[in-house]
């Protein structure tokens, strides 16, 4: 499938003093927008790359006066999600009104200047414990023009920079516009079937592998870091089969390091804010954090193919 080009990104969030998105202390860019769509997908808001409204019924005091001010009447509180988004258009006069800060604009168009302004302070925390940047989503390389100039600008500061990718993007634009500006690469490789994929991501796997396959070589040579990293998602991405699939496809790279990310569950609630359909609310696996003896039998697996994770 063409993937198309869109030139104004939308920024969901910058995070400051991140430990937890690549070595050091690190800022982390998350766009929105991705052109996968998957069901466990751990920052739903993420997926659509337009702007939305979000609701979080937690934090809602029913004061009423987002509904006093709503011009299309979009807001009830017989919705399970609150807000009628096919009535709803996104005049965010609610979210202005709203005391309790309930309703909430997702995502925001940024310019480069604006993202560097916010992060450039936490350059001395980047310098003095091995950090950096990381470009997170949503994806960034849907977006692949206003990622290169903002990697571009990341390195004439000397910044370190981590892409974190689910791996679907046209290679060539990949390699010419974003590979020259990247430190590292953490690419997930999920499901080796790919029927499968396109069941549970939206789009089939045969380029997600390919890019892979072939930026590993080149990355090597260079001397970046490339590491594959799988979530394991409870009965889709962590069953025996999958895992054995997937140690099987980095061994016959001689590949000997990998990143297997435990499940977190956390992402239900998430999706009710965006007043996204969840069809795996009633399940109890995917509701809940899953026992470590799945992630030890998966490490168990990597390390019998040689790969420790
Ligand atoms: S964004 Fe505007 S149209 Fe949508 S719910 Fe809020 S006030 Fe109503
Ligand atoms: S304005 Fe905010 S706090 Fe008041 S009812 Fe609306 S969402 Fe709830």
């Amino acid at each position: 499938m063409a993937q198309k080009e869109i030139k104004n990104p939308l920024i969901l969030e910058i995070k400051g003093n991140s430990l937890d998105d690549g070595p050091g202390i690190r800022s982390v860019v998350f766009y929105k927008g991705c052109p996968l769509s998957c069901v466990w997908c751990h920052n739903p808001e993420s997926k659509k790359a337009a702007v939305e409204i979000s609701f979080d019924a937690k934090v809602c005091i029913d004061c009423g006066s987002c509904r006093d001010v709503c011009p299309a009447n979009a807001l009830a509180r017989d919705n399970r999600f609150y807000i009628d988004r096919d009535k709803c258009t996104l005049c965010f006069l609610c979210v202005d009104a709203c005391p309790s800060g309930a309703l909430d604009r997702v995502g925001k168009i940024m310019a480069v200047d604006d993202i560097l302004k916010k992060i450039l302070p936490d350059k001395p925390f980047f310098d003095t414990s091995g950090g950096g940047v990381t470009l997170s989503g949503g994806e960034p390389t849907l977006y692949m023009e206003f990622t290169s100039g903002l990697l571009k600008s990341l390195k004439q500061q000397n910044i370190n920079t981590l892409l974190e990718t689910c791996g679907y993007f046209d290679l060539n634009k990949f390699m010419d516009m974003l590979y020259p500006y990247l430190d590292t690469i953490y690419f997930d490789i999920k499901i080796i079937d790919s029927a499968a994929h396109k069941k549970y991501c939206g789009l089939p796997n045969e380029k997600i592998l390919d890019n892979f396959k072939q930026l590993y070589n080149t990355a090597k040579n260079d001397g970046k870091t490339l590491l594959p990293r799988t979530p394991l998602i409870p009965d889709i991405t962590d069953t025996e089969a999958n895992i054995k699939d997937i140690a099987a496809f980095l061994k016959n790279l001689n590949i000997t390091e990998a990143a297997l990310l435990a499940y977190n569950p956390l992402w239900h609630e998430k999706s009710d804010k965006v007043g996204t359909e969840d069809p795996y609310k009633n399940s109890k696996t995917m509701t809940s954090f899953r026992e470590n003896t799945i992630l030890e039998r998966c490490k168990i697996t990597f390390a019998n193919a040689g790969i420790s994770s």
